[in-house]
């Protein structure tokens, strides 16, 4: 096995998490996990336990927020938001390929307005200096840009309804999470097999569109089904829970956020040492804590960093296509040994070149 694992997803978990999920897919109360009815009173318990600790981890419990684990993945909740929030019109941040799909489905129910984006330079930077307009139905944006390795920082002062795709930063770091209305995050990145969605929403915000909406993508219908409408994605939601509770037993985000500083802060600085590397996002204050972008000045020394990056037990390190280059996705479950082992390799490399 790659010891090292960088990949974008899916999904990097704690290897506590994954020896718990694979005996419970061998034995879980004498079925496995995977045989075990959803209607039963063991997967309630672990359906129970996974809404609460999100909502936990993000400082919402009893706060007036649902917290419901879909099928569908982040793509079906670009559709979900707009069809359950857009009455009229909706504003929208574009700062990368997921951002770009989430308004492509949006403009479906209503029309949208796209305050800033920064699309035309290949998404290397987040937007700044956009005003969202008091009369829209909501505001969305993403946290984090899973591809081009950029990250808000500050979440967004307005006075509309919040909604955002957290995918690729869910349960990293501290955020106002009380100022948003709706968060959404596959759980693929940071808590679990892909398969399930996270969606945490404020249920003063339904209700509010005139349309029908069919059951299966209506909250309020999810919500009053305990997100058992339908059978849900058993074995993504057990993992998920597990990873919760390795987060929690661990000392939650807090403790987490010290972590994946510390991994950002090891890699973006060999990124700025190291002559012979270059980061693609061009401020720093933009710069994701999750997916580290960077490529080398000199193509021609490319094999043979590869080479030293496999030798080294690395996986994953490719960038996305439309960036090229590489890409260090630093997840919750990443260790601190697996970034300076990549912080090692760019010495070597520069140290042999
Ligand atoms: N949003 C972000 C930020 C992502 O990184 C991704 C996938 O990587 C998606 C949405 C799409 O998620 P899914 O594949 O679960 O539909």
């Amino acid at each position: 096995m790659l010891k090292y694992n960088f990949s974008a997803g899916p999904c990097v978990l704690p290897q506590e998490v994954l020896k718990k999920a694979a005996d419970a897919i061998l034995n879980f109360n004498d079925l496995s996990i995977l045989e075990i009815s959803h209607r039963s009173k063991d997967f309630i318990a672990v359906m129970d336990k996974a809404q609460a600790l999100a909502l936990e981890h993000l400082g919402l419990t009893g706060k007036g927020y649902s917290a419901l684990y879909l099928g569908g993945g982040a793509s079906m909740q670009f559709l979900m938001v707009a069809y359950n929030l857009l009455e009229k019109k909706a504003a929208y941040l574009n700062t990368g390929t997921w951002s770009d799909k989430a308004i492509k489905e949006a403009k479906m129910f209503g029309e949208v307005n796209v305050v800033a984006s920064s699309k035309d330079d290949n998404y290397n930077h987040i937007p700044k200096g956009y005003t969202v307009p008091d009369d829209v139905d909501y505001f969305h944006f993403q946290t984090n840009n899973t591809i081009f390795g950029t990250q808000l920082h500050e979440t967004p002062d307005v006075n509309v309804p919040l909604v955002c795709d957290m995918s690729s930063d869910i349960m990293s770091r501290q955020r106002d999470f009380e100022k948003y209305d709706l968060i959404y995050a596959g759980a693929q990145k940071n808590m679990g097999p892909a398969g399930t969605t996270l969606v945490v929403v404020k249920d003063e915000i339904l209700g509010k569109v005139s349309r029908q909406i069919p059951s299966m993508l209506n909250y309020k219908v999810h919500i009053e089904k305990e997100s058992m409408f339908n059978t849900p994605p058993v074995f993504p939601i057990y993992a998920t829970m597990l990873t919760l509770e390795w987060l929690k037993d661990n000392g939650g985000i807090d403790w987490i956020e010290k972590i994946n500083d510390q991994k950002a802060e090891m890699v973006y600085s060999e990124i700025d040492r190291n002559p012979l590397f270059k980061g693609f996002v061009i401020n720093k204050e933009d710069r994701s804590k999750m997916n580290a972008t960077f490529s080398l000045h000199d193509e021609s020394l490319a094999e043979r960093f590869n080479a030293m990056v496999k030798e080294a037990g690395i996986n994953g390190l490719n960038g996305h296509r439309s960036v090229g280059g590489y890409r260090a996705s630093m997840y919750n479950a990443l260790s601190v040994e697996s970034v300076q082992t990549l912080v090692d390799t760019m010495k070597e490399l520069e140290r042999t070149a």
